[in-house]
Formats: C-alpha cells, sequence, structure tokens
C-alpha cells in the first residue's frame, strides 16, 4: 500500500513580476526534484510518466542541432557547445528524464556507457531512474583490476582501435543493462558494449542515444543483434546548412525537411 504525505508549497510572487512567463521545463524539473526528495523514488519516476510524450526539451535538441551544430562533412557533425565539450546541464538532465519514460518499466539496474563523451548521459539517465551508471574505459589504467570484460572498438572520430574495459564485479548476470551514448554512428562503440553485457549474463534491455545519424549503419548492426534502441534526434541526411531528421508519429516515420 502506497503511504500518502501532506505537503503544502507556498508560492509567493511579487505583483510586478505576474506577468513572467513560466517555461514547463524548469517547472517539470522543480516538481520532479521536490517529489523525488520527499516522497521516493518510484513516486519520482510515476510523476516524471505523468509528462507523457516526448518532452519540450527533445524539440530543443533537434532545433540546437539545426543552429548550433556545425557539419564539418556529410557524416561528421560538431555540437561542441551544448553536447560534446561545453555540456547544457539542463538539457543533459532531459535526456536522462526522457530515457525514463521510455524505459522506465524495464527494470533496468544499472546504466553503461563508454568514456568520455557518454559519461554525462549515462548520469543524467541514472539519476533519472534512480540507479548507478557505469563507463567501460578506453585504457587500461594501473587501479584497474584484472577481472575485465573487454571488447575491441574502432573510433569512428579517431581513427583508432581500442581495447574498451568494464571491471566484473559491476556488471552481473542479475543486471537489467540500459546502454547510453551521444551518437550512434557506424555503431563501433555501441555493439563493444553490448557485447560486454552479453558476456557479463546482464540482460540488455536496449540502447538509448542522444543523436543517431541513421543513414550510417549503426542502427542496422545493433537492430541485427535484435538490440531495442531509442535515438532522441534521428538525422536522416545533412550537409552544411541542412539537417534532415526523421521524426516518429505512431507507426509512421516521416522525414522532415528543417533548412
Ligand atoms: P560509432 O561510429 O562507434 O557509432 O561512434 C562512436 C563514437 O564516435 C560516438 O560515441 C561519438 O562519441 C563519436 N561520433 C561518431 N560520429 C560522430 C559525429 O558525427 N560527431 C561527433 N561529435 N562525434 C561522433
Amino acid at each position: 500500500m502506497r503511504t500518502r504525505h501532506a505537503c503544502a508549497i507556498r508560492i509567493s510572487i511579487p505583483k510586478d513580476r505576474l506577468h513572467l512567463r513560466v517555461d514547463q521545463a524548469q517547472v517539470e524539473a522543480v516538481f520532479f526534484s521536490f517529489f523525488r526528495n520527499n516522497r521516493g523514488k518510484n513516486e519520482a519516476i510515476e510523476l516524471d510518466h505523468a509528462a507523457k510524450g516526448r518532452g519540450q526539451k527533445m524539440k530543443e535538441l533537434e532545433e540546437r542541432i539545426r543552429r548550433e551544430g556545425a557539419i564539418l562533412s556529410e557524416t561528421v557533425l560538431k555540437v561542441d557547445s551544448f553536447l560534446n565539450h561545453q555540456v547544457d546541464t539542463e538539457l543533459a538532465l532531459a535526456t536522462g528524464r526522457e530515457f525514463a519514460r521510455v524505459f522506465g518499466d524495464e527494470k533496468i539496474t544499472k546504466v553503461l556507457t563508454i568514456e568520455a563523451s557518454g559519461i554525462q548521459f549515462a548520469m543524467a539517465a541514472g539519476i533519472a531512474l534512480g540507479v548507478p551508471f557505469v563507463y567501460a574505459k578506453k585504457k587500461k589504467a594501473v587501479t584497474q583490476s584484472d577481472k575485465l570484460y573487454v571488447a575491441p572498438v574502432h573510433s569512428f572520430t579517431r581513427g583508432e582501435t581500442y581495447q574498451v574495459s568494464v571491471d566484473q564485479r559491476y556488471l552481473n548476470a542479475g543486471d537489467r543493462v540500459l546502454i547510453v551514448d551521444d551518437f550512434l554512428a557506424t555503431g563501433a562503440a555501441l555493439v563493444g558494449l553490448v557485447d560486454i553485457v552479453r558476456e557479463s549474463g546482464a540482460e540488455l534491455v536496449g540502447v538509448g542515444c542522444i543523436i543517431e545519424k541513421s543513414f550510417q549503419e549503426g542502427r542496422g548492426l545493433l537492430e541485427a543483434k535484435g538490440v531495442r534502441i531509442h535515438s532522441l534526434a534521428r538525422i536522416a541526411s545533412m550537409k552544411p546548412g541542412e539537417v534532415h531528421f526523421i521524426e516518429e508519429t505512431g507507426n509512421r516515420q516521416l522525414t522532415e525537411e528543417r533548412a
């Protein structure tokens, strides 16, 4: 049985500020953290689910890719101003809430990513789901144990192959894992993480990506392995000055041009 707590919130707004426009996402964030602190994890997640549907912030993600993204070639998108170098923390937290909304019924026990650019998004998802996150390391540190899950990963942006590893203590057969990363491109990084999850005996619930370049082979590779994928922004094609997104509308997929 659920325990109900009485609570009261007093909000004072000076008369001269009454015309203030309130951003819906900010209100959601305040209420989300209030209920999290006061009513426990499950109810907080329920509350977040109540704001069903793809949030305003996910629209903002597409807008910012269009506005701030530098398209270096037909395959490389630079989003250093808000995702990959400087990070918009509120947007990052919103991506975590979106993954929690999409995968929230899956009883996830752990989020897995790969260093470095997946970390802030895995952390956001971990916070929203109330579970720890683990990041696979690209280089072996002296502090690391010898009991590791290891997979080779070829880096699309750096042109190098890494042996990525996860300490066996942090991924177990009882875990239900959501993998999160910033980009899905050739799929090499995510296929490596999928192999690590499977080697550990844990259950892979799915993969969440912030940006998917759907014209590259990553999605196909993962789907061939039976992996459920949810990407927050799916790019059908791009060239300098132009990004074409794929939008999911019910069962239909529409490609919408945004010049
Ligand atoms: P993969 O080719 O294995 O799917 O991509 C691996 C990693 O390369 C991603 O996690 C991301 O960090 C990086 N990456 C791939 N494509 C792009 C891109 O177009 N822009 C940026 N900034 N990073 C990318």
